[in-house]
């Protein structure tokens, strides 16, 4: 087999801070916004001349934070409760050979600001300081299949899941102005149940916590229903 030197065109400035909670896709979570920082090499307009006309793009990157982790040959999707398994190219897993990621996401803008060339994001399902190995514009002529099917994956997840703030979520969130979509950033997250399969088939209510921008937030689950109980500054 050959190698190939592959270096990072960029990396990702994501609200996601650890992994637990992203969404399993992009653009389920469309008020996900990121900016995308271009390494020096190609911190030039040139290099996007023209990507404004496109709404959204790919971007192909790297699983960096479990590259090393290494992958198997079947592993049990979300999807299937965890209970069941498949080869790893039927799946969008995380491990998996050469750690190559790719989603389509929203393009909200170009900017050039104070020397550096970024990208404006949205509905992106990445981790704080991704790299980016490639960009290429989404082409709905070729790229968008209306009559492909997709087995154990064919619809959009949908959870029943309510989310519910207690008084001094709210309090804070109204607090942050310069995120006005908090709000429904926080409940769009939890409306996807981010918790591992095994701990959905749990009765009891459990307490969890994730942090999005520099907020630590935390929630209780019962049965379908989430209460956000406390959010704070880490
Ligand atoms: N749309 C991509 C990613 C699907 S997996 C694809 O199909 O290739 C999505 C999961 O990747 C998220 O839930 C998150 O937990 C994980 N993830 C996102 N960025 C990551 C990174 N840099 N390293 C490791 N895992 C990451």
């Amino acid at each position: 087999m050959s190698d190939y030197n592959i270096s990072a065109i960029g990396h990702i400035q994501s609200p996601y801070k650890q992994k637990f909670a992203i969404p399993r896709q992009p653009r389920l979570v469309p008020q996900a916004k990121a900016k995308l920082i271009f390494s020096p090499d190609f911190n030039r307009e040139e290099f996007v001349r023209g990507l404004d006309e496109f709404t959204h793009i790919w971007l192909l990157f790297r699983f960096h934070e479990t590259a090393d982790k290494g992958y198997s040959a079947m592993v049990r999707p979300p999807r299937l409760g965890g209970n069941e398994r498949k080869g790893v190219f039927a799946t969008r897993a995380t491990f998996r050979p050469n750690a190559i990621g790719m989603s389509a996401v929203k393009l909200e803008g170009i900017e050039y600001k104070n020397g550096q060339l970024s990208l404006l994001l949205a509905g992106i399902d990445l981790l704080d300081g991704t790299p980016i190995i490639d960009i290429k514009p989404y082409l709905p002529y070729s790229d968008s299949m209306p009559d492909a099917s997709a087995g154990f994956a064919d619809t959009r997840p949908e959870t029943e899941m309510t989310v519910e703030f207690s008084p001094q979520a709210i309090e804070f969130i109204n607090a942050q102005t310069q995120y006005p979509e908090l709000h429904d950033f926080i409940s769009n997250v939890l409306k996807q149940d981010p918790r591992p399969a095994y701990k959905k088939q749990k009765e009891e209510m459990q307490s969890y916590g994730m942090t999005l921008y520099n907020f630590n937030i935390r929630w209780q689950v019962n049965d379908s229903h989430n209460l956000v109980t406390n959010i704070e500054k880490n």
